[in-house]
């Protein structure tokens, strides 16, 4: 009858909940261990000029269970962003960063080389994440010019000014900043011109767009004209195809990333002499 296929479609989604929650718990618990049983790893995704010259590399945080596998940043940077468990992960890839770059530093073929990393909204509020940062850059000796911060349009929520504020002192160190993901967030227009930026980055969806003529690329192409007319560095991730990137440079973005350059990959040193 339907009171009984009602009954079983509710206890069915209350175990799909139940079970969705326990992995939810079950993550986060795992989580707080991941850094001292060395579990997180960065990958590296280098960046291209036209030329597809290597210019530096997006470094993308990997974690590896020893049960669970794998697990994408995209399923547990959300948690981590809910459990705090966030700031000290946030500053374990910093300070690798950090000694990143002070290794490539002692090279001529990768010294000038730039590092970007993600930078969460809650790390970035953090009242204390501008001296956290300058202390940690002092500590490591890495150049501040070969490191940039990548925020996204989640973060100009709330007290605006507190941001650009933030984000000035963090450029007055040297640090260089960049806007992810630009064109999916709601805030883009409203505070694109208050935000002391170095760089936007085209969402990987304004690329895809490319493959259809006409409508597709009108918003990828504004897009770009926008960074252009803001005098800022414009970059393009997801670029897969020859066909998008060709599109991209008559559009007019200058700096590239994807799978067509090369993918996230722990050894980036592979990249250095090709
Ligand atoms: P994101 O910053 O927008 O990074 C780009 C994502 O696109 C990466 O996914 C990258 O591996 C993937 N990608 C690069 N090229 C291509 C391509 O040609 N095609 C396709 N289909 N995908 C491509 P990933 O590594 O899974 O990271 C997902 C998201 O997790 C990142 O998006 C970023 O928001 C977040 N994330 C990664 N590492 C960190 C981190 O250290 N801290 C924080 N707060 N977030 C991070
Ligand atoms: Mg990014
Ligand atoms: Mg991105
Ligand atoms: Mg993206």
């Amino acid at each position: 009858t339907a009171k009984r296929s009602g009954d079983t479609a509710i206890s069915f989604f209350d175990r799909k909940m139940e079970s969705a929650v326990k992995e939810r718990l079950q993550l986060s618990q795992a989580l707080n261990h991941a850094i001292e049983r060395h579990q997180l790893s960065l990958a590296m995704q280098p960046q291209v000029n036209k030329y597809q010259q290597l210019i530096g590399f997006e470094a993308l945080l990997r974690w590896n269970h020893p049960e669970l596998g794998e697990i994408s940043p995209a399923d547990f940077i959300p948690i981590a962003e809910t459990t705090g468990a966030i700031l000290s992960i946030g500053d374990w890839v910093l300070e690798k960063s950090c000694e990143t770059l002070v290794r490539w530093a002692t090279n001529s073929s990768s010294k000038h080389l730039k590092l970007s990393l993600n930078v969460s909204p809650i790390q970035f509020r953090r009242g204390d994440f501008v001296p956290r940062v300058e202390q940690l850059l002092k500590r490591t000796g890495a150049n501040p010019k070969n490191l940039r911060f990548e925020l996204t349009e989640s973060l100009m929520v709330g007290d605006i000014n507190f941001i650009v504020r933030q984000m000035n002192s963090l450029r007055q160190l040297g640090v260089s900043m960049s806007l992810d993901d630009f064109g999916t967030g709601y805030a883009s227009l409203a505070y694109l011109t208050q935000l002391p930026l170095d760089e936007l980055k085209i969402d990987r969806a304004f690329v895809q767009d490319l493959d259809q003529r006409g409508k597709g690329e009108l918003l990828t192409e504004t897009l770009i004209s926008l960074g252009r007319s803001m005098n800022l560095a414009v970059i393009a991730e997801g670029v897969e195809t020859d066909k998008q990137f060709e599109r991209l440079q008559e559009l007019g973005c200058e700096f590239f990333q994807g799978y067509l350059f090369g993918r996230p990959s722990v050894d980036a040193e592979r990249y250095f002499n090709d």
